[in-house]
């Protein structure tokens, strides 16, 4: 029999189950699904697989969450070769569990691993070990509306080799945490310190692929955003310091006053999201012209306090879709559509999180269940 990437069941067979000695009661954990503070809680098991060069990918297995043992000469701690992914599941009405577009995370997670020297995972064995902790955990994902179990896999480099080359070893793991609404008292617009003394990424670097080193370079200037008061920092090209990139985490559009969305364009500085593309496709749909390229900053500004750009949102999985309300830099401070939440970003954000939810009709087949 051929295995399906919708076959979960099957995909998840592969995995070894190790139950924890130490189970949370039931109790406890309706005590922490009831509010949880993203990334902080974690459910009872992880999946987990283990690479060598010799051996390839071996000794698949879900397995009591819990520390790592770690060789302090692991070269993840040293020379930072490790990737990651964030997608979530989310709980249907009938209890079904379901992931978005889990085959587009595995695709890029195989991207990423070229890009840092780490082996390619299949998919197959990507969305099966979302499968077999999700399985095992499956109390664990939110029956409340806007809640899901955000499931992060990783990968890193845990050969014990302090020399510089790719490490001939490598660990992929997936933890999963319930995670409720990311704005707790409604959504609000955020305001964006756009940053012109550091960059996220350069040409032929990693800015393409989801590392946490990528993750380390921008939290400088997220603390420079922060003192700024601002809640996110944006990031321009490092070449010219004219175009907008993306946040440290999320991409960005721009609605203009005739409708049109824009994004920046894919110049291998930006990381490419599931939730970016999705955008696109729904703005297509509903008959939105659609842009990629490059939008200059001063533009945007320009587009702002003239009133041809409408709304500015940034989107990832994590918060979905999240209205931008100011745009603040050295030499400027801009509202956008009066610091209130734009119309189209709130209708995307419904369509999205409806179809995701299972109460908008899944057109595109992005929708795998997982449990
Ligand atoms: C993960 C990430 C995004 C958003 O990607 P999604 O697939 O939509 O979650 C955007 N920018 C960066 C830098 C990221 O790491």
């Amino acid at each position: 029999m051929t295995t399906t990437l919708s076959d979960f069941a099957a995909l998840a067979e592969a995995f070894a189950v190790h139950p924890t000695d130490t189970p949370t009661s039931p109790p406890d954990r309706a005590a922490e699904l009831e509010s949880p503070r993203f990334g902080t809680v974690f459910t009872d098991h992880m999946a987990r697989i283990t690479w060598s060069r010799t051996a390839g990918w071996n000794n698949r297995r879900v397995e009591k969450y819990g520390p790592l043992l770690l060789n302090p000469a692991s070269a993840v701690l040293h020379y930072a070769q490790e990737i990651f992914e964030g997608l979530k599941a989310y709980r249907h009405a009938d209890g079904s569990i379901w992931t978005f577009r889990p085959e587009a995370n595995a695709a890029r997670f195989q991207r990423s691993a070229r890009r840092l020297a780490l082996p390619e995972l299949s998919t197959e064995d990507f969305i099966g070990a979302l499968a077999a902790v999700v399985a095992v955990d499956r109390a664990w994902v939110p029956v409340k509306k806007d809640f899901s179990l955000y499931l992060r896999p990783f990968m890193y480099a845990s050969e014990s080799f302090l020399g510089v080359r790719p490490s001939e070893t490598a660990e992929f793991l997936v933890i999963a945490s319930p995670v409720g609404s990311y704005f707790a008292d409604g959504v609000k617009p955020v305001s964006i310190w756009v940053a012109e003394d550091y960059h996220r990424a350069g040409n032929g670097g990693t800015g393409a692929a989801k590392c946490g080193g990528n993750y380390a370079a921008s939290l400088l200037p997220q603390t420079e955003a922060y003192a700024q008061g601002c809640e996110q920092v944006a990031f321009l090209d490092a070449e010219t310091t004219t175009y907008l990139e993306e946040l440290g985490g999320m991409n960005v559009f721009v609605v203009r006053d005739d409708g049109t969305i824009e994004t920046p364009t894919l110049t291998g500085t930006i990381l490419e999201g599931v939730t970016r593309s999705s955008i696109l496709q729904l703005a297509a749909d509903r008959g939105h012209q659609v842009v990629e390229r490059r939008i200059p900053l001063e533009e945007l500004l320009a587009g702002v306090r003239s009133g041809t750009v409408r709304e500015v949102f940034a989107c990832g999985t994590a918060a979905v879709i999240t209205p931008i309300g100011r745009l603040k830099g050295a030499d400027f401070d801009v509202e956008v559509a009066g610091g209130s939440a734009g119309q189209l970003t709130m209708s995307l954000r419904a369509e999205l999180t409806g179809i995701q939810t299972g109460e908008v009709e899944d057109r595109h087949g992005w929708l795998t269940q997982i449990a």
